[in-house]
């Protein structure tokens, strides 16, 4: 061992005779070594190294390899117990943090994160689906996108795919074998034709939904629309910037989920403009068609709202109407199976949250990694944790 000021280097010798490679083959047998440092924790201010001559063998099996170690994965530069801790802080804190915290450069970390998501990913993850969401998400404006599949039944994203085109959707089915694919009951998704066409080609037997998600976001837009022309053009209301965005949140939140401060500035919206207070009305009745009705109810449900849209004279809810009315049948085939917006949500706003900590906008291959790791189902403990 030494020790200078800022780092502490162990020298490790082997005891076994043998060497493994990574696939279980062992022999007594070396082709050659050379000696190889990697990082660990950190013993207080100084970084601590292990240093070993590492053998490499020639396996039958895999030629020349390097041999496995107790106390790295393979072709690692750094220690499973420094991976494992940088890989639970990339899931609960912010990149700078992480690098600073663990010192080490960014590129370190996506590079651990890359390697790891490898090999700990379920590798029968497109086994056993059968209900399906997909959805675009844009990584890097303008014109960069992802293809995210997930499972409805898990809730987890079980496949990644560049662009946003049906080359990208189908892709994932490619990767599935035909009994997989026969295995799929329901693809639900947003209004995109690309998506369509790659579901009813590769899995023409699955039905085809509107994901809740991106329906709730529709009308949340239009009611957008309808409270900003109260300030923009119908000039019935005036707000400083921040009440403004209040009232825009009060607006587009559940009625169940509103607190005083928000029912109290509801109401001073909906007295002002009565505009607003229609279009606020119809978008609770249509969350309604997704807590409350019954499944064998929607249709009629439906067909009730889209009339009363209809004849609001609301521009923005007589389009949003039009927009309604044509995926009507898809809207009411996510109630009857029971497709909730729980995955979509949960992938969007899981996402949002890796792009604020600072681990989004870069390669897409790192958002993909970073994106299995939070949501792919990869269990991720301290080595303090057993
Ligand atoms: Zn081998």
């Amino acid at each position: 061992m030494s020790i200078t000021d800022s780092s502490v280097e162990v020298v490790l010798r082997r005891r076994a005779r043998r060497s493994k490679c990574p696939c279980g083959y062992t022999t007594a047998a070396s082709y050659d070594q050379a000696p190889r440092r990697w990082r660990h924790l950190d013993f207080g201010r100084h970084k601590v190294w292990l240093v070993y001559s590492i053998h490499r063998i020639e396996c039958p099996t895999c030629g020349v390899r390097t041999e496995d170690v107790p106390w790295a994965r393979p072709r690692a530069r750094h220690t499973r117990d420094f991976e494992d801790t940088v890989l639970w802080l990339v899931t609960r804190t912010d990149r700078t943090s992480v690098s600073t915290l663990m010192r080490c450069a960014w590129r370190t970390v996506t590079s651990i994160v890359t390697r790891a998501v490898d090999a700990l990913i379920d590798s029968r993850r497109l086994d056993r689906l059968y209900r399906i969401g997909v959805d675009e998400i844009c990584y890097r404006h303008p014109h960069k996108y992802l293809t995210i599949v997930g499972d409805h039944d898990t809730g987890k994203v079980v496949y990644i795919a560049e662009g946003r085109g049906r080359e990208s959707f189908s892709e994932f089915f490619e990767q599935q074998s035909a009994r997989e694919r026969g295995a799929v009951q329901v693809v639900s998704m947003d209004g995109s034709p690309a998506f369509r066409a790659a579901a009813e080609h590769h899995v023409p037997r699955a039905r085809q939904c509107m994901d809740p998600f991106h329906v709730m976001q529709w009308v949340n837009r239009a009611l957008d629309r309808v409270f900003s022309d109260a300030a923009s053009v119908r000039r019935t209301l005036t707000m400083q910037a921040p009440q403004w965005r209040k009232a825009r949140t009060a607006l587009r939140l559940g009625k169940n989920r509103l607190t005083k401060t928000h029912k109290s500035l509801l109401r001073t919206v909906i007295n002002a403009d009565t505009e607003v207070g229609t279009a606020w009305r119809l978008k609770e009745q249509f969350r309604d068609l997704y807590r409350k009705v019954a499944p064998s109810n929607a249709v009629r449900y439906l067909r009730r709202w889209i009339e009363e849209a209809r004849s609001c004279g609301i521009i923005a809810f007589v389009q949003l109407a039009r927009m309604i009315e044509k995926k009507a049948e898809a809207i009411c085939a996510a109630i009857e199976l029971g497709i909730s917006n729980a995955l979509i949500e949960g992938i969007n706003s899981k996402i949002r949250l890796i792009n604020a900590r600072g681990y989004g906008h870069h390669s897409a291959e790192s958002l993909k990694a970073m994106i299995y790791l939070n949501l792919g189902g990869i269990e991720v403990k301290l080595p303090t944790q057993t």
